[in-house]
Protein backbone atom coordinates (compact mmCIF):
# COMPACT_ATOMS: atom_id res chain seq x y z
CA UNK A 1 0.00 0.00 0.00
CA UNK A 2 1.08 3.73 -0.86
CA UNK A 3 -0.04 6.88 1.39
CA UNK A 4 1.23 10.00 0.09
CA UNK A 5 1.43 12.85 3.03
CA UNK A 6 -0.99 14.69 1.16
CA UNK A 7 -3.43 14.73 -1.50
CA UNK A 8 -5.10 17.76 -2.61
CA UNK A 9 -7.67 16.53 -5.46
CA UNK A 10 -9.39 14.75 -2.94
CA UNK A 11 -10.61 18.04 -1.18
CA UNK A 12 -11.54 19.85 -4.72
CA UNK A 13 -13.34 16.59 -5.52
CA UNK A 14 -15.39 16.40 -2.88
CA UNK A 15 -16.68 19.98 -3.15
CA UNK A 16 -15.69 19.95 -7.35
CA UNK A 17 -19.03 21.12 -8.78
CA UNK A 18 -19.42 23.99 -6.30
CA UNK A 19 -15.83 24.75 -6.72
CA UNK A 20 -16.37 24.76 -11.21
CA UNK A 21 -19.19 26.84 -10.71
CA UNK A 22 -17.48 29.68 -8.69
CA UNK A 23 -14.15 29.59 -10.75
CA UNK A 24 -16.45 30.12 -14.01
CA UNK A 25 -18.81 32.78 -12.21
CA UNK A 26 -15.39 34.61 -12.08
CA UNK A 27 -13.60 33.71 -15.18
CA UNK A 28 -17.32 35.03 -17.39
CA UNK A 29 -17.92 38.57 -15.10
CA UNK A 30 -14.70 40.40 -16.94
CA UNK A 31 -13.51 41.55 -13.24
CA UNK A 32 -10.37 39.62 -11.99
CA UNK A 33 -8.38 41.84 -9.34
CA UNK A 34 -10.15 43.91 -6.43
CA UNK A 35 -13.95 43.24 -7.26
CA UNK A 36 -17.05 41.45 -5.87
CA UNK A 37 -15.35 38.76 -4.70
CA UNK A 38 -12.60 39.79 -2.72
CA UNK A 39 -15.06 42.03 -0.81
CA UNK A 40 -17.69 39.47 -0.07
CA UNK A 41 -14.83 36.80 1.50
CA UNK A 42 -13.10 39.38 3.12
CA UNK A 43 -16.36 40.24 5.10
CA UNK A 44 -17.53 36.40 5.19
CA UNK A 45 -13.67 35.72 6.68
CA UNK A 46 -13.49 38.32 9.17
CA UNK A 47 -17.37 37.19 10.24
CA UNK A 48 -16.28 33.27 10.65
CA UNK A 49 -13.16 34.84 12.78
CA UNK A 50 -14.99 36.50 14.79
CA UNK A 51 -12.78 39.67 13.75
CA UNK A 52 -14.24 43.06 12.56
CA UNK A 53 -11.83 43.58 9.42
CA UNK A 54 -10.66 41.07 6.98
CA UNK A 55 -8.06 42.39 4.25
CA UNK A 56 -6.85 39.85 1.53
CA UNK A 57 -3.44 39.99 0.73
CA UNK A 58 -1.56 37.90 -1.47
CA UNK A 59 0.46 35.21 0.23
CA UNK A 60 0.76 34.60 4.31
CA UNK A 61 4.30 35.81 4.16
CA UNK A 62 2.63 39.13 2.22
CA UNK A 63 0.06 39.27 5.47
CA UNK A 64 3.36 39.53 7.87
CA UNK A 65 5.14 41.76 6.12
CA UNK A 66 1.96 44.15 5.77
CA UNK A 67 1.06 43.96 9.10
CA UNK A 68 4.29 44.10 10.75
CA UNK A 69 4.87 47.82 8.34
CA UNK A 70 0.94 49.20 9.35
CA UNK A 71 2.35 48.78 12.64
CA UNK A 72 5.30 50.90 11.87
CA UNK A 73 7.98 48.14 12.69
CA UNK A 74 11.08 48.69 11.36
CA UNK A 75 15.27 48.78 11.53
CA UNK A 76 16.10 49.45 15.16
CA UNK A 77 13.46 47.24 16.54
CA UNK A 78 13.29 43.75 18.24
CA UNK A 79 10.49 41.33 17.85
CA UNK A 80 9.73 37.99 20.11
CA UNK A 81 9.51 35.64 18.08
CA UNK A 82 9.32 31.37 18.54
CA UNK A 83 12.82 29.68 17.21
CA UNK A 84 10.80 26.74 16.24
CA UNK A 85 8.75 27.74 13.35
CA UNK A 86 8.52 28.19 9.48
CA UNK A 87 11.28 30.75 8.59
CA UNK A 88 8.16 33.08 6.70
CA UNK A 89 7.67 34.25 10.09
CA UNK A 90 11.27 35.19 10.68
CA UNK A 91 11.51 36.65 7.03
CA UNK A 92 7.85 38.77 8.27
CA UNK A 93 10.63 41.07 10.95
CA UNK A 94 13.71 40.74 8.84
CA UNK A 95 11.92 42.35 5.80
CA UNK A 96 11.15 45.06 7.38
CA UNK A 97 14.58 45.83 8.88
CA UNK A 98 13.76 44.55 12.36
CA UNK A 99 16.06 42.11 13.84
CA UNK A 100 14.26 38.39 15.37
CA UNK A 101 14.77 37.24 19.29
CA UNK A 102 14.49 33.62 19.23
CA UNK A 103 12.85 32.03 22.06
CA UNK A 104 12.48 28.45 22.87
CA UNK A 105 9.71 26.14 22.31
CA UNK A 106 7.53 24.80 24.97
CA UNK A 107 6.41 20.80 25.01
CA UNK A 108 3.39 21.78 22.77
CA UNK A 109 5.95 22.89 20.30
CA UNK A 110 4.88 26.79 20.96
CA UNK A 111 6.74 29.68 22.42
CA UNK A 112 7.13 29.08 25.99
CA UNK A 113 5.47 31.85 27.56
CA UNK A 114 8.04 31.15 30.88
CA UNK A 115 10.88 32.48 28.40
CA UNK A 116 9.41 35.74 26.85
CA UNK A 117 10.18 38.65 29.79
CA UNK A 118 13.75 37.37 29.91
CA UNK A 119 13.99 38.31 26.36
CA UNK A 120 12.86 41.72 26.43
CA UNK A 121 14.63 44.82 25.97
CA UNK A 122 14.44 48.25 25.54
CA UNK A 123 13.75 47.77 21.73
CA UNK A 124 11.07 45.25 22.26
CA UNK A 125 8.49 46.06 19.66
CA UNK A 126 6.41 43.60 19.69
CA UNK A 127 5.61 39.55 20.03
CA UNK A 128 4.83 37.30 17.13
CA UNK A 129 2.80 34.26 18.42
CA UNK A 130 2.92 31.35 15.72
CA UNK A 131 0.02 28.73 16.71
CA UNK A 132 2.17 26.06 15.62
CA UNK A 133 1.17 22.63 13.19
CA UNK A 134 -2.73 24.18 13.85
CA UNK A 135 -2.05 24.52 18.16
CA UNK A 136 -3.41 27.54 19.69
CA UNK A 137 -0.50 28.85 21.73
CA UNK A 138 -0.86 30.31 25.79
CA UNK A 139 -2.65 33.46 24.21
CA UNK A 140 -4.11 34.92 27.93
CA UNK A 141 -0.30 34.49 29.31
CA UNK A 142 1.16 36.61 26.04
CA UNK A 143 -1.54 39.43 26.18
CA UNK A 144 -0.88 39.76 29.13
CA UNK A 145 2.95 40.07 29.26
CA UNK A 146 2.52 41.73 26.08
CA UNK A 147 0.01 44.30 27.96
CA UNK A 148 2.52 44.73 30.98
CA UNK A 149 5.51 45.87 28.71
CA UNK A 150 3.23 47.82 26.17
CA UNK A 151 4.03 45.55 23.42
CA UNK A 152 2.01 44.58 20.03
CA UNK A 153 0.85 41.31 18.95
CA UNK A 154 1.24 40.02 15.99
CA UNK A 155 -0.54 36.17 15.60
CA UNK A 156 0.74 34.00 12.63
CA UNK A 157 -2.19 32.19 12.06
CA UNK A 158 -1.30 30.67 8.79
CA UNK A 159 -1.47 26.51 10.05
CA UNK A 160 -4.22 27.61 12.90
CA UNK A 161 -7.44 28.74 10.94
CA UNK A 162 -10.30 28.03 13.53
CA UNK A 163 -7.88 27.18 16.42
CA UNK A 164 -9.65 28.57 19.61
CA UNK A 165 -9.61 29.00 23.12
CA UNK A 166 -13.25 28.33 24.44
CA UNK A 167 -14.91 29.70 20.95
CA UNK A 168 -11.93 32.51 20.32
CA UNK A 169 -10.74 32.12 17.39
CA UNK A 170 -6.72 32.37 16.67
CA UNK A 171 -5.58 36.13 14.91
CA UNK A 172 -8.64 37.89 17.89
CA UNK A 173 -6.63 37.95 20.78
CA UNK A 174 -3.30 40.08 19.86
CA UNK A 175 -3.71 43.52 17.45
CA UNK A 176 -3.76 41.61 14.04
CA UNK A 177 -3.74 37.84 13.22
CA UNK A 178 -1.96 37.07 9.41
CA UNK A 179 -3.07 34.23 7.89
CA UNK A 180 -1.68 32.57 4.46
CA UNK A 181 -4.14 30.24 2.37
CA UNK A 182 -1.31 28.25 0.67
CA UNK A 183 -2.89 25.48 -1.05
CA UNK A 184 -1.90 22.79 1.64
CA UNK A 185 -2.80 24.88 4.44
CA UNK A 186 -6.24 23.49 6.73
CA UNK A 187 -7.89 26.60 4.67
CA UNK A 188 -6.12 26.35 1.34
CA UNK A 189 -6.63 28.47 -1.78
CA UNK A 190 -5.99 27.11 -5.26
CA UNK A 191 -2.88 29.34 -5.68
CA UNK A 192 -1.74 31.78 -3.73
CA UNK A 193 -3.05 33.36 -1.03
CA UNK A 194 -3.26 35.50 2.21
CA UNK A 195 -5.59 37.48 4.69
CA UNK A 196 -5.02 39.79 7.58
CA UNK A 197 -7.50 40.35 10.12
CA UNK A 198 -7.75 42.92 12.92
CA UNK A 199 -10.34 44.96 14.97
CA UNK A 200 -8.10 47.88 14.59
CA UNK A 201 -9.96 50.18 11.99
CA UNK A 202 -6.82 52.14 11.54
CA UNK A 203 -4.36 48.82 10.72
CA UNK A 204 -6.94 47.76 8.83
CA UNK A 205 -7.30 51.12 6.30
CA UNK A 206 -3.02 50.88 6.40
CA UNK A 207 -2.82 47.31 5.41
CA UNK A 208 -5.72 47.79 2.59
CA UNK A 209 -3.67 50.48 1.13
CA UNK A 210 -0.08 49.18 1.42
CA UNK A 211 -1.55 46.01 -0.17
CA UNK A 212 -2.39 47.95 -3.56
CA UNK A 213 0.53 50.79 -4.23
CA UNK A 214 0.20 52.88 -0.87
CA UNK A 215 -2.85 54.37 -2.49
CA UNK A 216 -6.49 54.56 -1.55
CA UNK A 217 -7.60 56.52 -4.72
CA UNK A 218 -5.97 55.12 -8.10
CA UNK A 219 -2.89 56.99 -8.67
CA UNK A 220 -3.27 59.13 -5.38
CA UNK A 221 -0.06 57.57 -3.67
CA UNK A 222 0.69 57.79 0.05
CA UNK A 223 2.57 55.04 0.75
CA UNK A 224 5.48 52.67 -1.04
CA UNK A 225 3.16 50.36 -0.73
CA UNK A 226 3.05 46.67 -2.37
CA UNK A 227 1.16 44.93 -5.14
CA UNK A 228 -0.15 42.26 -2.55
CA UNK A 229 -4.03 41.08 -3.47
CA UNK A 230 -6.09 38.37 -2.92
CA UNK A 231 -7.29 37.75 -6.49
CA UNK A 232 -11.32 37.38 -7.50
CA UNK A 233 -10.95 33.34 -8.84
CA UNK A 234 -8.83 33.11 -5.15
CA UNK A 235 -11.66 34.71 -3.31
CA UNK A 236 -14.36 33.04 -4.83
CA UNK A 237 -12.83 29.50 -4.45
CA UNK A 238 -12.39 30.38 -0.80
CA UNK A 239 -15.92 31.72 0.08
CA UNK A 240 -16.84 28.00 -1.48
CA UNK A 241 -14.69 26.30 0.78
CA UNK A 242 -15.15 28.71 3.67
CA UNK A 243 -19.09 27.04 3.90
CA UNK A 244 -17.52 23.80 4.56
CA UNK A 245 -14.14 24.66 6.48
CA UNK A 246 -15.96 23.19 10.17
CA UNK A 247 -16.44 20.29 8.74
CA UNK A 248 -12.88 20.17 6.88
CA UNK A 249 -10.99 20.95 10.36
CA UNK A 250 -13.56 18.24 12.08
CA UNK A 251 -12.14 15.69 9.80
CA UNK A 252 -8.47 16.52 10.72
CA UNK A 253 -9.12 16.55 14.36
CA UNK A 254 -10.71 13.33 13.80
CA UNK A 255 -7.84 11.88 11.92
CA UNK A 256 -5.90 13.15 14.40
CA UNK A 257 -7.59 11.64 17.22
CA UNK A 258 -7.48 8.73 15.45
CA UNK A 259 -3.25 8.61 15.62
CA UNK A 260 -3.45 9.81 19.13
CA UNK A 261 -5.78 6.52 20.06
CA UNK A 262 -4.02 4.55 18.55
CA UNK A 263 -0.12 4.65 18.00
CA UNK A 264 1.65 2.73 20.84
CA UNK A 265 4.97 2.55 20.47
CA UNK A 266 7.27 3.14 23.26
CA UNK A 267 9.97 4.79 20.67
CA UNK A 268 7.37 7.16 19.20
CA UNK A 269 6.16 10.42 21.49
CA UNK A 270 3.03 11.56 20.70
CA UNK A 271 2.79 15.61 20.48
CA UNK A 272 1.29 17.25 23.39
CA UNK A 273 -2.38 18.23 22.70
CA UNK A 274 -4.10 21.07 25.18
CA UNK A 275 -7.46 19.71 27.17
CA UNK A 276 -9.29 22.26 25.44
CA UNK A 277 -11.90 21.29 22.32
CA UNK A 278 -11.06 22.83 19.37
CA UNK A 279 -7.53 24.34 20.76
CA UNK A 280 -5.90 22.07 17.88
CA UNK A 281 -6.52 21.79 14.12
CA UNK A 282 -3.76 19.65 13.39
CA UNK A 283 -2.68 21.29 10.25
CA UNK A 284 0.42 18.56 10.68
CA UNK A 285 0.28 15.75 12.97
CA UNK A 286 4.35 15.99 14.49
CA UNK A 287 5.97 13.10 16.23
CA UNK A 288 9.19 12.97 18.09
CA UNK A 289 11.70 10.03 17.90
CA UNK A 290 15.24 9.36 18.59
CA UNK A 291 16.51 7.92 15.77
CA UNK A 292 14.24 9.64 13.07
CA UNK A 293 15.87 9.32 10.12
CA UNK A 294 15.58 5.53 10.47
CA UNK A 295 11.78 5.98 11.37
CA UNK A 296 11.44 7.97 7.65
CA UNK A 297 13.44 5.20 6.50
CA UNK A 298 11.25 2.51 7.36
CA UNK A 299 8.27 4.20 6.61
CA UNK A 300 9.34 5.15 2.97
CA UNK A 301 10.21 1.30 2.69
CA UNK A 302 6.67 0.56 3.62
CA UNK A 303 5.37 2.57 1.07
CA UNK A 304 4.75 5.95 3.70
CA UNK A 305 5.72 9.12 2.74
CA UNK A 306 5.87 11.64 5.92
CA UNK A 307 8.00 14.81 6.08
CA UNK A 308 10.25 17.14 8.69
CA UNK A 309 8.93 20.50 10.05
CA UNK A 310 11.32 21.64 9.71
CA UNK A 311 14.69 20.47 9.34
CA UNK A 312 16.74 23.61 9.62
CA UNK A 313 15.51 25.96 12.52
CA UNK A 314 15.35 29.51 10.85
CA UNK A 315 18.55 30.78 13.07
CA UNK A 316 20.58 28.78 11.64
CA UNK A 317 19.77 29.39 7.77
CA UNK A 318 22.07 30.51 5.08
CA UNK A 319 20.29 33.44 5.03
CA UNK A 320 20.46 34.65 8.08
CA UNK A 321 24.35 33.52 8.12
CA UNK A 322 24.70 37.18 9.21
CA UNK A 323 22.80 36.83 12.11
CA UNK A 324 25.85 35.24 13.83
CA UNK A 325 23.94 31.83 15.67
CA UNK A 326 26.11 28.70 15.88
CA UNK A 327 24.71 24.87 16.41
CA UNK A 328 23.94 25.20 19.96
CA UNK A 329 22.97 28.77 20.24
CA UNK A 330 18.90 27.45 20.60
CA UNK A 331 19.61 24.12 21.87
CA UNK A 332 15.57 22.70 22.43
CA UNK A 333 14.77 24.18 18.96
CA UNK A 334 17.19 22.03 17.43
CA UNK A 335 16.68 19.30 19.04
CA UNK A 336 13.09 18.99 18.17
CA UNK A 337 14.85 19.59 14.39
CA UNK A 338 16.34 16.39 14.54
CA UNK A 339 13.36 14.16 16.26
CA UNK A 340 10.39 15.09 14.16
CA UNK A 341 8.30 13.71 11.70
CA UNK A 342 5.43 14.66 10.38
CA UNK A 343 2.83 11.70 9.28
CA UNK A 344 0.37 12.07 6.53
CA UNK A 345 -2.67 13.66 7.84
CA UNK A 346 -5.14 15.26 5.06
CA UNK A 347 -8.47 15.66 4.13
CA UNK A 348 -10.08 12.34 2.28
CA UNK A 349 -7.81 10.14 4.10
CA UNK A 350 -9.54 6.89 4.19
CA UNK A 351 -9.70 4.28 7.44
CA UNK A 352 -7.89 2.02 5.29
CA UNK A 353 -4.71 4.48 4.58
CA UNK A 354 -4.59 5.43 8.27
CA UNK A 355 -5.28 1.96 10.01
CA UNK A 356 -2.35 1.23 7.37
CA UNK A 357 0.06 4.09 8.74
CA UNK A 358 -0.66 2.99 12.37
CA UNK A 359 0.01 -0.50 12.07
CA UNK A 360 3.34 -0.01 10.41
CA UNK A 361 4.40 2.72 13.22
CA UNK A 362 3.37 0.17 15.62
CA UNK A 363 5.49 -2.66 14.38
CA UNK A 364 8.60 -0.35 14.44
C1 LIG B 1 2.91 28.74 5.35
C2 LIG B 1 3.36 29.61 6.45
C3 LIG B 1 3.64 30.96 6.23
C4 LIG B 1 3.73 31.58 4.88
O1 LIG B 1 2.60 31.50 4.10
P1 LIG B 1 2.72 31.65 2.50
O2 LIG B 1 1.31 31.83 2.07
O3 LIG B 1 3.35 30.41 1.99
O4 LIG B 1 3.55 32.85 2.23
C5 LIG B 1 3.95 31.74 7.33
N1 LIG B 1 4.01 31.22 8.57
C6 LIG B 1 3.76 29.92 8.81
C7 LIG B 1 3.82 29.43 10.21
C8 LIG B 1 3.44 29.07 7.76
O5 LIG B 1 3.21 27.78 8.00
Amino acid sequence: MNVEFNLLDRQYEKYQDEYNEAAIRVLKSGWYILGNEVKAFEEEYANWEGAKYCVGVNSGLDALILAFRALDIKKGDEVIVPANTYIASVMGITINGATPVFVEPDEYYNIDVTKIETAITKNTKAILVVHLYGQIADMLKIIQIAGKHKLSVIEDCAQAHGANLNGQKAGTFGNIGCFSFFPTKNFGAFGDAGAIITNDKALEVKVRTLRNYGSKVKYFNEFVGMNSRLDEIQAALLRVKLKHLECILGERIQLAKKYLDNIKNHKIILPSVKEDDGSHVFHLFVIQTEDRDKLQNYLYGNGINTQIHYPIPPHLAECYNGMGYQEGDIPITEEYTKKMLSLPLYNGMTDEEIDYVINIINSY
